[in-house]
């Protein structure tokens, strides 16, 4: 506690006797500053349709990590008519990509989700749960909706830049598999931020806001352990066989007692991904999935190596063979304070959309279907989050690599309704309503604002880099899990799409057809009851 306050006031003290030279030399920030931010807030506005096409046609693919096929052609086809250099395949990911504008730098790069989450297909606009397609995924955490703020922000900002014969560079590019925790960290290790001098994510929230320093949440180590037996008749001749399933069971049993014995700060889940086939076969294959969470580089590496240990020690009782594979890493976050109060200013002046008295009702609805407080929408800014101190445990975002190689800031925008439980069917009936696309408008005035700030501003780019420097990682440095040698699972969910994407097309949005994609569905906005 008191070491992050110490470090930061030094930082701070450092931040100003190093700024002031650049400040001197380059002078404040350019007198166009404030006209161009209101031009480009208005300009985002007059974009409001193409938010909302984004936004719904991005839903309607409800794509999962590594299978965000049609999502990254859309958006892709979409940047390259509008001027952009697209480079397809970055990093080993075949939905990864690069879309870029400009000329010189500074480097401003724009990042978001993309992917979808399991079982979560759900029908939009209505207040009870129905799966658009049963059993299908879906936009369950909402990563239909950060591409269009991204999108929106960078055409409005070409306009101006092109306009006023501004230098910088714009690069998107899409948070892949991210609920697998396995698309940034191989970005990252892969070189695609290298010359990028600030990164601007946004991730869908419920209100307008931003942070600077460690959060609360974890980083963690995705590993899929797999074992190999030998099969035999379970009843005829059991003492030929070698069970897998059994290193499994005795792995999950070695770690669930030793739970009891990690810090409090820990969080860890598995699914056996495995299991064997039938129970008259003795299973000669099985395989288990962990996530291990800790809130810093030293014990998430530590609770891997305890991980590893308890897997190798049931491989070993079981006379079975174990191999490992990590399939993604995501580290601990550090936002960058320069830039994130520079955005806050911003925030402060775009502020929280008017929402209509439908929209209070549907979400009021939507609250209770889940249990949550029945407090509507967001209708106060929550300001600038101060670091966490100290960071609880909790979720992960494998941003936070990037967080460690170029100073970063995310952006939540609010495009959904407070309390609700996250990675579920419910965090989807929001992502394409109006609040979706009014959420999705706020976000791209800020990304817009903020970004003329990094362009206009040298002092604050100067100021961002000697926080990253000074401060970030002044006593933590980044420890990547990734080796060389670990390669993405790129198969993964590509079954599940397999299965559900015939009919899901079926369902796409058509743009040209309907207004909206809510008016393609024919459901009246809000629907607060079943039929
Ligand atoms: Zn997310």
């Amino acid at each position: 506690m008191q070491k992050l306050s110490t470090a930061v006031a030094a930082g701070v003290a450092a931040l100003s006797l190093l700024a002031s030279p650049v400040q001197a030399a380059s002078a404040a920030a350019d007198r166009r500053l404030p006209a161009l931010k209101q031009e480009a807030m208005t300009n985002v506005r007059g974009r409001a349709k193409l938010a909302q096409e984004i936004t719904d046609q991005l839903f309607s693919f409800g794509e999962l990590g590594y299978q965000e096929v049609e999502t990254s052609k859309y958006l892709t086809d979409l940047l390259e008519k509008n001027g952009f250099t697209v480079e397809r395949g970055v990093a080993g990911l075949p939905t990864g990509w690069t879309a870029r504008w400009g000329s010189g730098g500074p480097v401003i790069a724009f990042g978001s989700d993309i992917d979808g989450i399991p079982k979560a297909s759900q029908t939009p606009g209505v207040a009870y749960r129905k799966p658009m397609i049963e059993g299908a995924p879906g936009h369950g955490e909402g990563h239909n909706s950060g591409q269009a703020v991204n999108v929106v922000a960078a055409l409005a900002l070409k306009d101006i830049m092109t306009r006023e014969k501004l230098p910088g560079t714009l690069v998107l590019w899409p948070g892949v598999a991210e609920e697998l925790l396995a698309g940034k960290a191989y970005m990252v290790r892969d070189g695609v931020f290298k010359g990028v001098d600030a990164v601007l994510f946004t991730h869908v929230g419920d209100n307008l806001q931003t942070a600077w320093g460690r959060p609360n949440g974890t980083g963690l180590v995705s590993v899929e352990y797999t074992f190999a037996g030998e099969s035999a008749h379970a009843g005829n001749a059991p003492w030929r066989g070698r069970s897998a399933l059994d290193a499994v069971e005795l792995m999950d049993i070695g770690w669930n007692m030793r739970r009891e014995h990690l810090r409090p700060e820990q969080r860890s889940h598995y699914v056996i991904t495995d299991g064997g086939d039938q129970p008259n076969v003795v299973p000669s294959t099985a395989t288990v999935w962990y996530y291990y969470r800790e809130i810093d580089f030293d014990h998430i590496r530590e609770n891997f190596e305890i991980g590893n240990r308890i897997a190798e020690a049931a491989a070993m009782m079981t006379d079975t063979k174990l191999t490992r594979r990590v399939l993604g890493s995501a580290a601990p976050r550090h936002f960058s304070r320069p830039i994130a109060e520079a955005m806050q200013a911003n925030i402060d002046r775009v502020g929280l959309p008017q929402w209509t008295a439908d929209e209070q009702t549907f979400a009021k609805a939507v609250q209770k279907l889940v249990g949550a407080r029945e407090e509507g929408l967001a209708t106060k800014l929550r300001g600038l989050r101060p670091p966490a101190d100290p960071p609880v445990s909790g979720g992960s975002d494998d941003i936070g690599d990037v967080s460690w190689t170029v100073p970063t800031v995310v952006l939540n925008y609010p495009s959904n309704i407070p309390g609700l439980p996250g990675h579920n069917w419910s965090n989807a009936i929001a992502m394409a309503t109006p609040v979706a696309h009014k959420g999705v408008v706020a976000g791209a005035q800020v990304m817009a604002a903020t970004t003329l700030d990094l362009l206009l501003n040298p002092a604050l780019l100067a100021s961002a880099k000697t926080y990253f420097d000074t401060v970030q990682t002044k006593d933590e440095k980044y420890v990547p899990v990734l080796t060389a040698a670990d390669r993405p699972k790129l198969e993964q969910n590509a079954d599940v799409m397999e299965k559900y994407r015939p009919e899901m097309r079926k369902l796409y949005y058509d743009p040209s057809r309907y207004p909206t994609y809510l008016d393609q569905l024919g459901i009246k906005f809000p629907t607060l009851t079943p039929p």
